[in-house]
């Protein structure tokens, strides 16, 4: 298949998500315009369309046609058991995939939408089972990049979207590892420069009784809970990895995210740290790995490894998370062999960076 391959550059940051509407068309020059409702056509056709987002690239067909759900699992290689999120462009949109939109949905969807929250709620006849993997409930999303709210509407307000990668490869924050995953495989990629927080959304499921996070993200527990005035608890089976118990989000038992040679965390002091990883690093050295380390500015002089990777200053949870695909991938394209990483706290936005990272390392931490 020829991918085509287009560009579309907005500033994001220069209007607010929510004067959008008339005025958010403005924004577009007149060949955007005309790329976006090209891009709807090819999804109202049944085909596929990679996007922009405010967390990483989607990779989007029709939520509603059960036909482009399958091509959309044939083309990243995805068990046909993990359901997609909908991506809608207003909230009214909810009540057609949806059988009831508790209060709770309502009074999250105020406080974060758009924004790079999924709740799960209890799906209506209009969403097939092949979008939901087979569930009766949907993952419904309305993302703030502007790029993407334009392209939904072009679509038809319903746009089923995982990550536009290859199942079990980091996904995608720039459109260049977008063409390297599906190039060939899908119908149109656009191209919407980096993405602005650079992990997926926040998953949060609302049919159980309290809410529970299925999957962490920028919009934090203690966000939800702020919201809610309950407590917000994230599903243990994604914090004990050898609890032996499934998550509740399909997609999360899958090994995920990881680059194709071994990551190992490596948690403890400083000095600790950088000790044990340049011993590690001097072993694999010496067995002749090419190796990588992941380390804040601080620390990343330190390590003597092939490819080095700062995550930015140490405690700058906003920029870790957004450079953490981008390194991981980048390490595949230096042909890395042997990566450590630091640790990060848990705490706030850390919980989701560490999730991602305890997966792309098959959850091999090491506590010094
Ligand atoms: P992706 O956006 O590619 O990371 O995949 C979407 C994630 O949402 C996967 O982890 C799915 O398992 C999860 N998900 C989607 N729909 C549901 C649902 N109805 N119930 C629970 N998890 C869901
Ligand atoms: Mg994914």
């Amino acid at each position: 298949m020829n991918t085509e391959i287009v560009k579309i550059e907005i500033d994001n940051d220069s209007v607010s998500a929510s004067a959008l509407g008339e005025k958010g068309a403005e924004i577009f020059t007149d060949e955007d315009k005309a790329i976006i409702r090209h891009a709807g056509e090819i999804i109202k056709n049944g085909g596929l369309v990679a996007f922009p987002t405010e967390t990483v690239y989607g990779l989007g067909g029709d939520a509603l046609n059960p036909e482009s759900s399958k091509k959309i699992y044939a083309a990243k290689g995805r068990p046909s058991d993990n359901p997609l999120i909908v991506h809608i462009a207003e909230f009214d949109a909810i009540r057609k995939i949806t059988s009831e939109v508790p209060e709770n949905a309502v009074k999250l969807a105020n406080a974060f939408w758009p924004g790079p929250l999924t709740m799960i709620l209890p799906k209506s006849d209009a969403v097939p089972k092949e979008t939901t993997g087979g569930l009766d409930t949907v993952a419904v999303r309305f993302p703030s990049d502007l790029v993407a709210q334009e392209f939904i509407r072009a679509a038809g307000g319903y746009v089923a979207a995982p990550s536009a990668n290859i199942s079990g490869r980091p996904s995608p924050t720039e459109a260049k590892y977008v063409i390297q995953d599906m190039d060939g495989r899908i119908d149109m990629i656009i191209d919407g420069g980096e993405n602005e927080i650079g992990l997926e959304s926040t998953i949060v499921d609302l049919t159980i009784n309290p809410p529970q996070v299925l999957r962490p993200g920028f919009i934090t527990n203690e966000m939800l809970s702020d919201v809610l005035e309950e407590k917000v608890e994230t599903d243990r089976a994604i914090i004990e990895a050898d609890s032996g118990i499934a998550p509740r989000a399909p997609g999360m038992k899958y090994r995920h995210y990881a680059p194709q040679g071994t990551l190992t965390i490596i948690e403890g002091k400083r000095e600790d740290v950088v000790a044990e990883i340049n011993r590690r690093l001097a072993q694999d050295k010496a067995e002749g790995f090419r190796t990588g380390v992941i380390a804040s500015d601080e620390t990343i002089g330190e390590y003597c490894a092939d490819v080095l990777k700062s995550s930015g200053k140490a405690g700058d949870q906003f920029v870790a998370a957004h450079r953490l695909y981008s390194i991981l991938r980048s390490f595949d394209d230096e042909n890395a062999e042997r990566m450590y990483s630091e640790s990060f706290a848990l705490d706030g936005f850390g919980a989701a960076i560490m999730n991602r990272l305890l997966k792309a390392a098959g959850h091999q931490i090491i506590k010094i």
